[in-house]
């Protein structure tokens, strides 16, 4: 006899795990059942209601996050009941704040805007939500607008969750609800160290990237992949380019070390590229003025000077350090030019740990 326990979804019988929500069956099928304000690894909370579910012999709908799979239980996913269920959500949600897409930064990649469109809500029926929260711009790299937070709490378990950072929680009651960091300060006055969690997490556009804000929709951008130059914990991140200047960083999803987690230097530790007082031309010092030289003049001088003191004191009498800010690669020559040319192994770096 099987004795093995099954759940039959949209008609199709499933195998369980012990400990399996009716979410993490259909999700390890193929079967798509939407969601706002779940999380892979965290506690699920239920809030959104947007993967309501038709469970036979309940008489109302289930979370599909939060509704524990047992043997034999009978789901429909995609019936006319939980179709209207969610068209009513998204409708409330798209009138509970400023819900035009024109200039939101999330046009594109709106878990919001998808699901409108999947389930072709064309009209909101109900009266938008006056905005009760300004837009919070009062420091350099997130923006938090609270006209485009639909509460779905994401961010809160991220920062509480999985960075353990604990900068925010749920603020204020009713309408009047509010993600707050420390009792309701601004961001840069609060515990928030931006490693940027919330902004990954966020499903729609209420917290955003402020050195981002309109340098590029999602589909004008490309992206390259690389690791982060900036410690040795060797973090992948995408750099998001147009017209060939990095626009944003996010972390690679999926992958480890960091599997789409970022420090503040990895997110937002970019700018130094475009910036204009870069270097750009070698420069020698004379008389304690530097001035403007050629490649070839600068290396032979410091080919000479090298040659000189390695032949006077040795080796490692010489000290190789090397950036963040340089590629991965020029890091790698540098070590390989103190070790093999020079041959000392007094080399550093920045970020070593
Ligand atoms: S958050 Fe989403 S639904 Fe709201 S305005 Fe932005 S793109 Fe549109
Ligand atoms: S940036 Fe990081 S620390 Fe700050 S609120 Fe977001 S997740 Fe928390
Ligand atoms: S800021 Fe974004 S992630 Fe946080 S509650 Fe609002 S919509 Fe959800």
């Amino acid at each position: 006899m099987n004795r093995e326990k099954s759940i039959t979804i949209n008609g199709k019988r499933f195998s369980l795990e012990a400990g399996e929500t009716v979410l993490e069956v259909a999700q390890r099928n193929g079967i798509d059942i939407p969601t706002l304000c779940y999380i892979e690894g965290s506690m699920p909370t239920g809030a959104c209601r947007i993967c309501m579910v038709e469970v036979k012999g309940a008489r109302n709908l289930l979370p599909a996050c939060a509704t524990p799979a047992t043997h034999n239980m009978v789901v429909e996913t995609e019936s006319e009941r939980v179709i209207q269920s969610r068209k009513m959500n998204i409708e409330l949600l798209l009138a509970s704040g400023n819900h035009n897409c024109l200039t939101c930064e999330a046009n594109g990649d709106c878990v919001l805007q998808e699901l409108a469109y999947r389930y072709q809500v064309e009209i909101v029926r109900f009266p938008e939500s006056p905005v009760r929260y300004a837009t919070e711009t009062s420091n350099p790299l997130i923006i938090r607008d609270f006209s485009r937070c639909i509460l779905c709490g994401r961010c809160v378990q991220a920062c509480n969750e999985v960075q353990v950072n604990n900068a925010i929680s749920y603020g204020y009651r009713g309408t009047a609800s509010k993600i707050v960091a420390n009792g309701d300060l601004p961001y840069h006055e609060s515990d928030c160290v931006f490693c940027g969690e919330c902004i990954r997490v966020c499903p729609v556009g209420a917290l955003i990237e402020k050195p981002s804000r309109f340098q590029g929709r999602p589909w004008e951008v490309r992206t390259v992949k690389t690791t982060c130059p900036y410690c040795g914990v060797g973090c992948q991140i995408d750099l998001h380019i147009r017209d060939n200047k990095v626009v944003k960083v996010t972390g690679t999803e999926g992958v480890p070390p960091n599997f789409g987690s970022l420090c503040v230097k990895g997110r937002f530790g970019y700018d130094f590229i475009n910036e204009p007082e870069r270097l750009t031309v070698p420069l020698i010092k004379e008389d304690g003025q530097f001035r403007e030289a050629s490649w070839d003049e600068a290396l032979s001088l410091v080919a000479e000077r090298l040659g000189e003191i390695r032949s006077k004191s040795g080796p490692d009498s010489i000290g190789v350090f090397s950036s963040a800010k340089i590629t991965n690669e020029e890091n790698y020559l540098a070590q390989k030019f103190a070790r093999a040319v020079i041959g000392t192994n007094n080399v550093d770096h920045c970020a070593r740990l």
